[in-house]
């Protein structure tokens, strides 16, 4: 395990002001003791992101969902990851499963917004996983290597990058691979870090697990050998449930 766990909650396109005293909850609960269990970041939309970086203070890490890979320009509707710096954000998700199915991006772009992530100063949060087809033809371990060759930049270390496996399958759907699978998929992931970064930052980069987290499984998916905290979507919309979640690391 790569240090403390990082709990992340990834709102998705969910979220107005009111949304926020969710977040409000869990920054008390986080000062009530919670952050002593576990790092923890909320992602809510672009939109938010400045509003609620004033309300976690330094409680509750802040994120972005996505970033455009340049600074600034002619991209009408995108944000670019120095604005989230700006807005107060410490962390960006790129290339997640709905940014590359509904947007069609590949593994050369995830890798150009997780450079974007670095130039302006965030942790890029980047994911990774296999489509139902791909696991029943038991391929789930060659799509995450050509995942983790093409979407990682050079000079990935444990403190400028997180990876989330996500099995596309298991994506809001309620179900989850068995901890077996989890374990095998976050060893290779382990395995192949390691290789191309070296010991040190091979074992400092952290492995989220992301699919169907809930406050009735969190525990088990979090004591999985190489699981480093959890990328949780639907659940992390509801306090109580993101706390129980982060309650289980
Ligand atoms: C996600 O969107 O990253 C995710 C894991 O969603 P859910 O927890 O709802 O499956």
């Amino acid at each position: 395990m790569a240090g403390r766990q990082l709990i992340a909650g990834n709102w998705k396109m969910n979220g107005l002001k009111s949304q926020l005293s969710e977040l409000t909850q869990l920054v008390e609960a986080s000062k009530g003791g919670l952050a002593q269990r576990c790092d923890i970041l909320v992602c809510p939309p672009a939109t938010l992101v400045g509003e609620a970086g004033g309300a976690a203070g330094s409680a509750v890490a802040i994120g972005g969902q996505d970033c455009h890979a340049k600074a600034s320009g002619a991209h009408t509707g995108d944000v670019s990851a120095e604005m989230l710096a700006d807005a107060g954000a410490s962390h960006v998700i790129v290339g997640h499963s709905e940014r590359r199915t509904d947007h069609g991006e590949s593994d050369a772009v995830v890798r150009a917004k997780a450079e974007a992530a670095w130039r302006a100063g965030l942790v890029a949060i980047v994911c990774i996983g296999e489509v139902e087809a791909e696991r029943d033809a038991g391929e789930t371990l060659d799509v995450l290597g050509r995942q983790l060759a093409g979407s990682l930049p050079e000079g990935s270390t444990g403190k400028n990058l997180v990876i989330a496996y996500e099995p596309v399958w298991a994506i809001g759907t309620g179900k989850t691979p068995t901890v077996g699978d989890v374990a095998e998929a976050h060893a290779f992931i382990r395995k192949t870090v390691t290789e191309r970064f070296g010991a040190a930052e091979g074992a400092a980069i952290r492995i989220l697990y992301g699919g169907s987290v809930k406050p009735s499984n969190a525990a088990e998916l979090l004591a999985v050998d190489n699981v480093d905290g959890a990328l949780v979507g639907g659940a992390s919309l509801k306090a109580a449930d993101f706390i129980a979640i982060c309650q289980g690391a």
